[in-house]
């Protein structure tokens, strides 16, 4: 096969979406696979739906993830430039080429393309198959291409460039469907050699809708905000219509470009299911190196506790990185909690006996020096007061948690919040036991 060239061709309308960044993803992992390489153009030709800080957005998404581009703006490989409205010159010359060419006719101060009234056009696409259009169809419209104001439309403008650039491989979201035989078209006036189409049907919300950030979806930045780390997001992004079959589900960039394959792009509409995305998360979390896991939470812990310690009960249990503010609460202060959370079946406790037991506790840790989770752990299995280990770890976590599930076990806790701070925590649940309330 020839030297590959794919090209991520995002218009600078606002943030990165899932979809695009899919796109992204897919036209990256097509390049890279093949040792070919990946261009970012930026198409910012419709001045009117340009957003202010949408190209930052673009491009620091992609960094974000590893998606690196071979060639793009800032980059050039010869076939700069990559933003289309440092191109306008081009369009212009080609447009009038095309004219002479018979595909395209002025008709007043813009330019059209002229569609045969007769036969079919013809395109294969790799995941929709061969599609045969006849040329008198509606959507075969002949459609401007070049405006009055010298800016050329989405319709003549891709296709000039893709070929300016040497794109061998387009990939695009499925939309761009039904005007491919436009393209394909102008292909053929010039007496051009088409790229090989590949059109990706949407990233759905539910059945029936596309992911919209106006209906609340979140866009990567969103997602990156919420907690969830680019390697997660990318993961999961990469198998929402694309498989590489069998039953794995972690790959790394690396491993995801080596096993990309067009023919695992599904030609259905695929969900985006949050829940899946935060199981991806959570793996991708407890994958993170303890100290970097903590360094990602620090800022939303009580300050005066072990920041490290408190992240390694964490890790285990984080989904998305702001999962960790609430997970860690109960550090900064007891939430208020009912005395019947001290009756527990399986630990045979009552609030009867968690005060007998706190009591006792409360005696042996005041005379306890090494406050160690290990030291803490062998005073509560050896404790001698008529009472299981299991009933004395679980009154102890209720006491100094007022939760039921903690992340760690109670002598975790008990070693990072300190003999001053785990003794007036006993002695307050205490008082609460022996007043009932
Ligand atoms: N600028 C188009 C978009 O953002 C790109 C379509 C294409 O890849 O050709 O939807």
């Amino acid at each position: 096969m020839s030297h590959i060239r794919t090209r991520f061709a995002p218009s600078p309308t606002g943030y990165m979406h899932i979809g695009n960044l899919r796109t992204a993803l897919y036209t990256y992992l097509l390049a890279k696979h093949e040792g070919g390489t990946f261009i970012l153009r930026i198409e910012d030709t419709d001045q009117n739906r340009y957003v202010e800080g949408a190209l930052d957005a673009i491009f620091r998404s992609l960094d974000d993830c590893g998606i690196i581009f071979d060639e793009g703006p800032g980059k050039d490989g010869g076939f700069g430039p990559y933003v289309q409205s440092e191109r306008r010159a081009l369009y212009k010359e080609y447009a009038e080429k095309l004219i002479e060419l018979g595909g395209a006719y002025r008709d007043d101060e813009a330019i059209r393309q002229r569609i045969p009234r007769e036969g079919e056009t013809k395109f294969t696409d790799a995941v929709f198959g061969e599609i045969t259009v006849p040329n008198e169809s509606a959507s075969l419209d002949e459609g401007v291409l070049l405006k009055s104001d010298g800016l050329p439309t989405y319709n003549f403008a891709n296709v000039i460039d893709d070929h300016l650039m040497g794109i061998t491989h387009v990939v695009r979201g499925s939309e761009y469907l039904p005007s491919t035989p436009k393209y394909t078209l102008l292909y053929e006036a010039f007496g051009w050699e088409p790229p090989l189409y590949i059109h990706v049907s949407p990233v759905m919300r539910d059945a029936t809708h596309k992911l919209s950030k106006r209906a609340g979806d979140p866009t990567y930045e969103d997602l990156t905000a919420q907690g969830y780390l680019p390697e997660a997001i990318l993961n999961y992004v990469a198998l929402v219509g694309w498989s590489p079959g069998g039953e794995r589900e972690f790959y790394t960039l690396r491993e995801l470009t080596e096993a990309f394959t067009i023919s695992g792009i599904s030609k259905s509409p695929a969900l985006f299911d949050i829940v899946k995305l935060n199981y991806f998360n959570a793996h991708y979390i407890r994958e993170l190196p303890p100290e970097d896991f903590a360094a990602r939470i620090a800022s939303q812990l009580p300050a005066e506790y072990d920041a490290n310690a408190i992240a390694a009960l964490l890790q285990s249990r984080t989904e998305k990185l702001t999962d960790a503010k609430e997970l860690a609460a109960f550090f900064e202060a007891v939430p208020e909690y009912s005395l019947e959370l001290y009756r527990n079946k399986k630990a045979k406790t009552t609030p009867e006996a968690a005060l007998q037991i706190l009591v006792k506790l409360s005696t042996l840790l005041q005379s306890l020096t090494d406050w160690t989770d290990e030291a803490l752990f062998t005073l509560l299995s050896e404790a001698e007061d008529g009472f299981t280990k299991n009933a004395r770890l679980w009154v102890l976590r209720i006491a100094i948690s007022g939760l039921a599930v903690t992340p760690g076990g109670a002598t975790a806790i008990a070693a990072i919040l300190g003999k001053a701070e785990t003794l007036s925590r006993i002695t307050s649940a205490i008082g609460r036991l022996q007043n009932g309330v």
